[in-house]
């Protein structure tokens, strides 16, 4: 029997909603694999965290996530902090660097029932997580940002050869197991440096992998491309910035920025986490759609299969994942899909779903 400790972080605006959501289904779909028991451990961070603790990712948590497996993390609302708590890094930015998570993995893919906007697509961003034109993560102390007078703010990019090479080469072994194709995305045309570092140790990392074709584009060009010939693509890798913002533009176009899933890996942990943020527009109303962060525990078990060689793990994100798309296909889903389900509404579909395709493992 295996046993697998995971920590769930609800967040803020509709995080606790999605992230109730994907929970359900993950205990209805682990129900029947009785080699693997998953133990769920709440922990508080976003304004739970600030009542409860005084800060939004309070050390409390810190520690406690030390002794997990991984955690399934909901979107916070740092925009809406009191002024002391925006001063430092948001709960995922404090999670991304005191972990060291420095790969942010991001699919986009099209999938039956879903309308997608710009056609075919099956891509996978490999987005560095640890530095570049994030300033809060540059920094061993502050934040990266210096206001020099009231009217002068200087805020920082770092690049290291160190970060690139180890996002790079996630990105190259994951084209090995793909399309054999990697698109550097960069802006070295103009930050000469910073993105010329970028572009030339990934094009360094890409000559110990052949039999990968690669390619790379200015990012403001990119943003066109995917909307123009989206399908042409397959593993895409870039800075955190550039990365978050085309990642946020793939989700929109094979769907819905609602259901772009992502991971956050190192060696040795991994968090599943939307790629969306706690939508304080929709927020408390039941209309969010859950797929980003169902498909993220998705990739989570995905991971967790790989890192402690457990196939029976591989099964189970095979049996969450198809019940989520049955469910789709069948043409039940959210207000932003075109469809009328309420949250609870697909996430009881999805449980219903996953005692109809279960499969021996
Ligand atoms: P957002 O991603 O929260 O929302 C952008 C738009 O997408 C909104 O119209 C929203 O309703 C919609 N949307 C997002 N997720 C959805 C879902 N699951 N289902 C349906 N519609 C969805 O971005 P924002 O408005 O820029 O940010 C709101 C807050 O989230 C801010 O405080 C920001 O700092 C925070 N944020 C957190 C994360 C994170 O936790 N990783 C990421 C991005 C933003």
């Amino acid at each position: 029997m295996a046993k697998y400790k995971i920590g769930v972080l609800y967040g803020d605006g509709i995080g606790p909603e999605i992230t109730k959501a994907t929970v359900e289904v993950l205990t209805a779909a682990a129900e029947r694999y009785k080699n693997t028991e998953l133990e769920f451990v709440d922990l508080p961070m976003g304004w739970v965290g600030i009542e409860e603790h005084g800060d939004p990712m309070p050390q409390y948590t810190k520690d406690a996530l030390k002794e997990t497996h991984g955690w399934i993390m909901g979107p916070h609302d740092s925009a809406a902090y009191p002024a002391e708590h925006k001063a430092n890094r948001n709960p995922s930015g404090e999670l991304r660097h005191s972990f060291d998570l420095y790969s942010n993995v991001r699919p986009a893919k099209t999938m039956p029932g879903i309308e997608s906007v710009a056609g075919e697509a099956d891509l996978v961003i490999f987005r560095e997580n640890t530095e570049g034109y994030y300033c809060d993560r540059n920094m061993f102390v502050g934040v990266g940002e210096w206001h020099v007078t009231p009217d002068v703010v200087i805020s920082s990019g770092v690049f290291t050869r160190q970060a690139i090479e180890r996002i790079a080469h996630e990105a190259f072994r994951m084209a090995m197991k793909r399309r054999k194709k990697v698109t550097i995305v960069h802006k070295a045309n103009v930050i000469k440096l910073g993105m010329g570092l970028f572009l030339n140790v990934c094009r360094e990392v890409a000559q110990q992998y052949p039999e990968v074709t690669v390619d790379d584009y200015h990012i403001d060009a990119m943003a066109a491309h995917l909307v123009r010939r989206i399908k042409d693509f397959d593993v895409i890798v870039t800075e955190n910035m550039y990365g978050d913002i085309l990642s946020d533009l793939t989700g929109e176009l094979v769907g819905s920025l609602g259901l772009a899933p992502s991971i956050n890996t190192n060696d040795n942990l991994a968090m599943a986490q939307a790629a969306h943020g706690s939508a304080p527009d929709i927020a408390g109303k039941n209309i969010a759609n859950p797929m980003g962060i169902m498909f993220s525990t998705v990739m989570f078990l995905d991971w967790l299969s790989a890192r402690h060689d457990d196939p029976e793990v591989f099964q189970l994100a095979r049996h969450m994942e198809s019940s989520i798309m049955a469910t789709v296909a069948e043409g039940i889903c959210t207000r932003d899909l075109g469809g009328s389900a309420s949250t609870n509404e697909f996430a009881a579909a999805i449980v219903e779903r996953t005692k109809r395709t279960y499969q021996e493992v």
